[in-house]
């Protein structure tokens, strides 16, 4: 049989979301539940994926099956394509399996052109309103499918308000509109060459190959990396009938949630606009009205509204997010689906159908995005500051969170100074999808237009990003560098505050406080924890960090960098001495004066961890990285070690190399000096002993982690160092006390020699940073610089040092545990690269059987989510 690439929406349902798309597999859903729904067709993914096979054609027989099922559309409604005196007019939007942002969304009002207009005029007694229909028509498909620069069109609507001196759209009359339609089309002209499409079949295979063609756009590329989607998916594109929300009073269109999307509060909300349609509420030209005033202006819609939210709700078993239209008193459906949310709203959502009994806790579990923990991670407002703050002004609460940045007036500088680190406030007239990566890197975004279903507001709340949206007492000049508000001139590189759960704004920087884990979050956080097989823990180097992590629920520290304790004040300089030192003797020395302070660092994370494993890592970096930069410091190391300033240089060119991360460092370090290996031994057994005698109850084991092991002779030479020392100590004190000493695997050698390794290691750590840069051979600092090249010419999909390459990288990992468990069946097996707080790493870790994944402290309840999501999507 062949292949079917078109159904009816009578044709499909809900779970045929891969093959139709989230937006089309819900119309038909829908339909199936008896709902008014305008009817009409659903164009797979696959016919995406064949367009892109097809070398960006859509092929006859595609073509051909979407005229079949226009023809049977026309039958079902009684209407005619094309045909003036009784037109099909349809909507055109595209339908990925995840709602994107970014990619085309919707084309309405097509099937327009010079003849059906006046039929259409005719056959709805309203001149004005079928011409106000082909006018935003030749608007959007001009912008979205042929791409002529959208922003003349708005120029010429103001012209022509201007000249008739009025102030809305609304009061142009039908003749306004029949003049807009022939300058629009002449702008169109001017700019194609051609004339405005006339013929209704070309314009529709037009819009079609417009959508196949946005899931290519560069937008969408960069959403579906932030968010894991390949882009082997594609998308449907429907095809609708129109209904009218603009035919007059009794008509409008609206969007709602059945529960507040930003609070997560159990109650009807959303927003409409009466004699309007879709584009006015989503693109926020014209401030909304709430829906609780659709009680009063259509009892009898509201009321049946109501009643599908409901139904909607209790079927999907999910807050839903709904688009409607009215025409002339009678409710369409346009659209449901699970409503984006922000986090603390799909906590509260999750915790509160568990209590209504629609869903169970580990649905719960499963409900919430993991990634989207980390805006309840990070600081809010400090209270007190926040109290003596002066207001500016005050927008719509559209992503909470705080924020706190310069201010920048276009997506690019926001990418531009995110970039560099600086924190930045994305404030604009209103955002579009081209915006994305901009508001990706801004702290927060301010706007001066658009409701609570904004582009900005959506897309925010997707990111996580605080938003206040609809500031319209702000006056923009954005040319001259600088907005008005409260009286206030703010121009840019000020730094502003935005509260994203109250809306209003600071004209200062106003200082932030850490988060925490209470109240719902708690409790799915600890149904997460019945649920995840995995252990969660922290990469921490201070005790401040693990402190952090412990209140984020972490069990244990996985990495704790060593060197990242040789940085300070004084410590630097006694590094410097060992560094310089020319014989053992000399270097001994210098270790000694490192001792104390090694070890009381030690003795602080064993204090704050509380008898959970800690694992310590011997130094890693190569030496140059400790060296001065400074010839003020090149100096003052002179003096202090009586050293001429000319034999510093000379150490220091002596320490250059031409690739340092593959050059002396990791445990090639304690190969070359043992005593360094000896000197941190002793503090780490110290320090356990130590504070052991405090808490004998904590039963401390050290942990002693050798890095960039890729031999196993390596390996067991060091640890003779490491045992020696240890075992020397221990026998002194008096007291029992066990160890460990396990690797680190992160040089594929050291993966694919993981059984050999395996009879010196008591644990491996996958090191997945360094494994990653030398399975790839790409600089994990440099790769960046080229890395989007592939991303455009889709080598690459994604950052494989943000998520783990399961096909290459995955596959060392994977043979390791193998080999590993041959030698030793119990080895304790995690990880503590990057990608240990990555949610599709960390179901990979579940799958491959890790023990513990590891993350720095503000990923520990993210890698908690998704560990216990992926133990309950697949059981071990
Ligand atoms: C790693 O390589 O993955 C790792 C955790 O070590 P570092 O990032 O310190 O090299
Ligand atoms: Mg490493």
């Amino acid at each position: 049989m062949m292949k079917k690439f078109v159904y009816a929406f009578s044709e499909g349902n809900a779970k045929m979301r891969e093959l139709l798309g989230g937006k089309g597999a819900n119309l038909a859903e829908m339909t199936v539940l008896g709902l008014p729904v305008p009817q009409g067709f659903t164009i797979t993914t696959e016919a995406c994926t064949q367009y892109y096979e097809d070398d960006r054609q859509v092929s006859p027989e595609i073509e051909a099956e979407i005229f079949e099922h226009l023809a049977k559309l026309e039958e079902l409604t009684g209407k005619k394509f094309g045909d003036p005196s009784n037109p099909l007019l349809v909507s055109v939007r595209s339908g990925a399996r995840a709602s994107m942002p970014g990619m085309m969304d919707t084309i309405l009002n097509l099937g327009l052109n010079d003849q059906v207009v006046e039929g259409f005029a005719k056959l709805t007694n309203n001149e004005r309103f079928a011409y106000d229909s082909y006018r935003r028509f030749i608007q959007m498909f001009s912008d979205v499918v042929m791409e002529v620069p959208k922003h003349q069109f708005e120029v010429i609507i103001d012209q022509m308000k201007e000249a008739k001196g009025v102030t809305l759209d609304t009061e142009l009359d039908a003749d306004d509109l029949k003049e807009m339609v022939v300058r629009f089309k002449a702008y169109y002209k001017e700019q194609k060459n051609e004339d405005f499409p006339q013929q209704p079949r070309e314009q529709l295979m037009e819009a079609v190959k417009a959508v196949f063609r946005s899931w290519d756009n560069p937008r969408a590329i960069y959403y579906r990396r932030m968010n894991d989607i390949p882009s082997s998916w594609g998308t449907a594109v429907n095809v609708q009938t129109m209904v009218f929300g603009n035919t007059g009073n009794t008509s409008g269109t609206g969007v709602a949630f059945t529960r507040d999307p930003a609070t997560g509060e159990n109650r009807l909300f959303g927003e409409f606009l009466v004699n309007a349609q879709g584009e006015d509420v989503v693109a926020g030209v014209r401030t909304p009205q709430h829906i609780d005033e659709l009680k009063d202006i259509m009892p009898d819609v509201y009321n049946q509204f109501c009643d599908v939210a409901h139904r909607l709700e209790q079927h999907y078993r999910d807050m839903q997010d709904m688009e409607f239209t009215i025409e002339n008193g009678k409710l369409f459906m346009l659209q449901t689906r699970n409503g984006k949310r922000t986090a603390h709203a799909a906590i509260k959502i999750a915790c509160d159908l568990v209590d209504e009994g629609m869903i169970t806790p580990q649905e719960a579990v499963c409900m919430v995005e993991p990634k989207q923990l980390d805006s309840l991670l990070h600081p809010q407002f400090d209270q007190k500051a926040l109290k003596a703050a002066k207001e500016i002004g005050v927008g719509l609460a559209a992503s909470p969170g705080a924020a706190c940045g310069k201010v920048v007036f276009t997506a690019e500088e926001a990418t531009e100074e995110g970039k560099k680190g600086e924190a930045v406030i994305l404030v604009r007239l209103e955002t579009s999808p081209e915006d994305i990566e901009g508001m990706n890197h801004a702290k927060g975004i301010l706007t001066v237009r658009g409701g609570m279903t904004s582009h900005a507001a959506v897309v925010a709340r997707g990111m996580g990003t605080c938003c206040v949206s609809g500031c319209g007492d702000i006056v923009m000049h954005e040319a001259e560098g600088y907005f008005e508000l409260g009286g206030r001139k703010i121009s840019r590189g000020e730094y502003i505050s935005l509260d994203g759960s109250t809306g209003k704004i600071y004209g200062e920087a106003i200082p932030t406080v850490a988060a925490s884990v209470s109240g719902d979050f708690g409790r799915l956080m600890a149904w997460a924890d019945e649920a995840r097989q995995l252990k969660v823990y922290t990469n921490a180097d201070t005790p401040k960090d693990a402190v952090q992590a412990l209140s984020f629920g972490a069990e244990g520290i996985g990495l704790c960098r060593t060197e990242h304790m040789f940085f300070e004040g004084v410590r630097i300089k006694a590094v410097r001495e060992m560094i310089l030192s020319k014989a053992e003797e000399q270097r001994r020395v210098a270790l000694a004066k490192l001792l104390p302070m090694q070890q009381g660092d030690f003795e602080a994370i064993y204090e704050a961890m509380q008898g959970h494993p800690v694992t310590i890592r011997f130094l890693d970096p190569p030496l140059h990285e400790f060296v001065p930069h400074t010839e003020a410091e090149i100096k003052e190391l002179s003096e202090e070690m009586n050293i001429s300033v000319e034999e510093i240089h000379n150490v220091i060119a002596s320490l250059h190399e031409f690739n340092p991360m593959m050059g002396h460092r990791g445990c090639r370090l304690a190969v070359s000096y043992p005593e360094i290996a000896e000197m941190q031994t002793q503090a780490v057994i110290n320090a356990a002993i130590n504070v052991s005698r405090k808490h004998p109850e904590w039963k401390i084991v050290p942990e002693i982690m050798i890095p960039l092991v890729g031999e196993v002779k390596e390996l067991a030479y060091v640890k003779s160092v490491v045992t020696k020392t240890a075992d020397e100590l221990i026998a002194q004190s008096g007291m029992e006390l066990h160890y460990k000493v396990g690797t680190m695997i992160e040089i594929p050698r050291a993966a694919v020699t993981a059984d050999e390794i395996a009879k010196e290691a008591e644990f491996f750590s996958f090191g997945t940073n360094d494994l990653t840069q030398m399975t790839f051979g790409f600089s994990r600092d440099d790769a960046g610089k080229f890395l989007n090249y592939y991303y455009d010419k889709k080598i690459y999909e994604f950052d494989p040092f943000a998520k783990l390459d399961q096909a290459g990288v995955g596959k060392l990992v994977e043979m390791a545990c193998k080999l590993g468990r041959q030698t030793r069946p119990d080895i304790k097996l995690g990880i503590c690269g990057e990608h240990g707080g990555d949610p599709s790493s960390v179901e990979f870790c579940h799958k491959v059987g890790l023990t513990y994944v590891s993350c720095s402290p503000f990923r520990v309840p993210i890698a908690r989510l998704a560990a216990a999501q992926a133990a309950i999507k697949y059981p071990r």
